[in-house]
């Protein structure tokens, strides 16, 4: 029945100057993310786009759910000029979209065709009259509410083609990827960082990311884990650039060297550092991370402060205020959480002391790495980066 979907994005719309290279990007992107699924064509007129499907519209609809920067989708169907045909539709239309009843409805009709043999007006009112006729009932009351209707059937009158639609399905919404920056993700295996990384690209960033591993301590599945999950976002976002940082040397000179109570502070502190260097030499503009306060010990406002004090560049907490359960429906939302959760050990859980350092203080940590060749640690780690590409 629905030949095409109606697409609108609400944020782009405020951006002035700067709409056209918002809709470009999010039509780019969209195609990006349908490349697999279906040939559809996309058209954009009167400030909308419409996407054409070939087949699979409701695997489309699930795809396009998830670009940031559409806010809803409606599945429109669309006929001929031909008054009759016109009738037939909205009426299997606004079947198809409202299945519990009492329920309250307006059509309203926009004529970009002024030729058309009727007005708006006379559209709506002949229409909403041949829906309640077809379809109010005993068991499906229907009456019409002009104010706050539960349904609305839209009909579009254009030059050759007719549109009707009334289902609306929420979006994303956000913004288009690649029109916020670019950021280096901090992606553990966890279920965290992934999570973070999408939240970035929601608000229109591109980003590539970074993982930090310990062979031998941490073995060839944690390093897939964490390509799988690197995989999953590039769905997303298009493409991913992982860099993969050899931590073993470093994980084992803070072990020989620092207070065991140091140990992840100080790793931290040592990751923030690489992934500075990988920044400033690659343009990206901020580190992203899926810390969240009071989580673990190494996420108190203190720590943070301490790990925060090696780099000027901002670093993101996209999910600071949010709540582990908040987090896991985002992660399933994203298709995350099922490698997420695979239990393979990623480089902190094999070095965490028994008691931490909660408040950490940043005088002391330095003290604390007063032994540690730093500068040559950070040398030879960014020798030693490799990367992998994801698309
Ligand atoms: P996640 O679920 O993302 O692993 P977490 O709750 O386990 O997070 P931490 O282990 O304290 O939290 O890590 C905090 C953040 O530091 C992570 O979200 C991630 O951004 C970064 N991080 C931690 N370990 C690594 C790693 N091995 N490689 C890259 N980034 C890491
Ligand atoms: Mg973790």
């Amino acid at each position: 029945m629905y030949q095409a979907i109606l697409l609108r994005f609400g944020e782009i719309s405020l951006k002035g100057n700067n709409r056209s290279f918002f809709v470009h990007k999010l039509i780019k992107n969209i195609k990006t993310v349908l490349k697999n699924t279906a040939d559809s064509r996309i058209e954009r007129t009167y400030g909308r786009i419409y996407i054409y499907p070939e087949n699979n519209m409701e695997k489309i609809i699930e795809r396009l759910k998830m670009v940031p920067g559409i806010v809803s989708l409606s599945p429109t169907a669309i006929t001929s000029l031909n008054y009759e045909d016109v009738k037939k539709t909205t009426l299997e239309v606004f079947k198809d979209s409202v299945d519990n009843y009492p329920t309250t409805f307006k059509v309203e009709t926009h004529r970009a065709n002024k030729k058309y043999q009727l007005t708006s007006p006379e559209i709506s009112r002949d229409i909403g009259a041949y829906l309640l006729q077809n379809i109010n009932h005993q068991d499906n009351k229907l009456t019409v509410d002009v104010h706050n209707p539960a349904h609305t059937l839209n009909i579009e009158v254009r030059k050759e083609r007719i549109f009707i639609y009334t289902r609306v399905i929420q979006g994303i919404g956000g913004l288009p990827i690649g029109t916020s920056g670019k950021g280096l993700l901090l992606l553990s295996g966890g279920i965290d960082s992934p999570v973070a990384g999408w939240s970035s690209l929601k608000r229109g960033m591109t980003i590539d990311a970074i993982y930090f591993h310990s062979p031998p301590y941490t073995g060839e599945r944690a390093k897939e884990k964490v390509i799988e999950l690197a995989q999953i976002l590039s769905k997303h976002s298009g493409r991913i650039k992982l860099y993969l940082s050899h931590f073993t040397d470093i994980q084992m000179a803070i072990q020989k060297n620092c207070p065991p109570k140091y140990n992840i502070t100080i790793m931290r502190r040592i990751m923030f550092q690489i992934a500075d260097r990988i920044a400033r030499e690659n343009n990206y503009l901020a580190l992203v991370t899926g810390e969240s306060i009071g989580q673990v010990a190494s996420q108190t406002l203190e720590s943070m402060q301490v790990i925060n004090a090696v780099t000027n560049l901002p670093v993101i907490r996209p999910l600071i205020a949010m709540d582990k359960t908040e987090i896991i429906d985002i992660a399933r939302k994203i298709g995350t959480y099922k490698t997420s959760i695979l239990p393979y050990e990623d480089c902190c859980t094999l070095f965490v002391p028994k008691h931490p350092v909660t408040k950490p203080r940043l005088s002391d940590t330095i003290n604390a790495e007063t032994k540690l060749d730093i500068e040559e640690l950070l040398t030879q780690a960014m020798e030693k980066i490799e990367t992998v590409i994801l698309e």
